[in-house]
């Protein structure tokens, strides 16, 4: 009983603690876990998800427009990121989740980040807007009006959003940290880590370093998609996606523009709005790095 109180008593305390602005993690690194030294950070590894894929049935995943997929778009989109990282932002090694237009499973993108100790995760989405119903009149019987539900697609979806995870998902994300951060134990050290307290701490207080510096990264993006493209933009927002939850690391998934909207598919088509969007993300990313970098120090 005792030792519950005292679990509550520091679960509460380090929400505390991972709640202060840019929390050092001084108090966590005195508990004796190596990874959670972050003096002297570097942004080393970046890694760039292209939303969705071909299945192996020929079937893709993802929002289509009029002649696009949301699967090839995305992959055009993100391969271009690749390389202008790899040449505008020194030092940074990209590790890309698919180079080709096969699918890879939400699971396995996480895994792929995750074992390339990503410090960040982009992830390169189109957005789509489902059809609406009206109920329209097909004919009369007997004097009454016969009604069918039709399908109208609905093309008014305009600009970028930034997504980052929502609490909701918050265990999955732990799960995702809790084997990250403790990979080096084996199992039935693993299954201890929630049981310990300072572990506890260092879980907390990563979950709200990461979901802080999500945000921020996100903010950056909106900045740069919004006053110098001037595109329009719903903003941040959190939202339970998979993808990001199980990804230990900052992640933001970035919807580069609405794909069933005919102007957007063609600039979301097109070398220079896939260059925007590039060059939009590497300034974004530029400014995090560096920012990340000095708050380290
Ligand atoms: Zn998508």
């Amino acid at each position: 009983m005792k030792n519950r109180a005292l679990k509550r008593l520091i679960y509460g305390l380090s929400i505390i603690l991972a709640s202060l602005p840019f929390f050092s993690f001084a108090i966590a690194s005195s508990v004796q876990h190596d990874t959670v030294v972050t003096n002297g950070y570097k942004l080393k590894t970046v890694v760039i998800d292209a939303g969705h894929g071909t299945r192996p049935n020929g079937s893709h995943s993802g929002a289509s427009g009029s002649y696009s997929t949301e699967s090839n778009v995305t992959l055009q989109i993100a391969l271009k990121l690749q390389k202008a990282i790899e040449k505008d932002v020194p030092d940074v090694k990209v590790v890309m989740t698919r180079t080709t237009e096969a699918d890879v499973g939400l699971k396995a993108r996480s895994e792929i980040a995750n074992a390339n100790k990503g410090d960040l995760f982009i992830s390169i989405h189109c957005n789509s807007l489902s059809d609406t119903h009206r109920r329209e009149v097909v004919g009369h019987r007997k004097g009454k009006a016969i009604y069918k539900t039709v399908s109208v697609p609905d093309r008014s979806g305009k600009g970028v959003l930034f997504l980052v995870y929502g609490f909701h998902r918050s265990e999955e994300e732990q799960e995702a940290l809790r084997e990250n951060l403790f990979e080096e134990k084996d199992n039935t050290e693993q299954s201890n880590v929630l049981d310990d307290p300072a572990s506890i701490i260092t879980i907390n207080a990563f979950k709200a370093k990461y979901r802080k510096q999500s945000i921020h990264f996100a903010n950056l993006l909106n900045t740069e998609f919004t006053e110098v493209d001037g595109r329009h933009s719903d903003g941040v927002k959190e939202q339970g996606v998979l993808v990001l939850c199980h990804s230990a690391m900052p992640a933001v998934l970035v919807e580069t523009g609405f794909i069933n909207n005919h102007e957007e598919e063609d600039f979301l088509n097109s070398e220079d709005g896939q260059n925007q969007i590039v060059a939009s993300i590497v300034r974004a990313l530029g400014s995090y790095k560096a920012e990340v970098e000095q708050v380290s120090q």
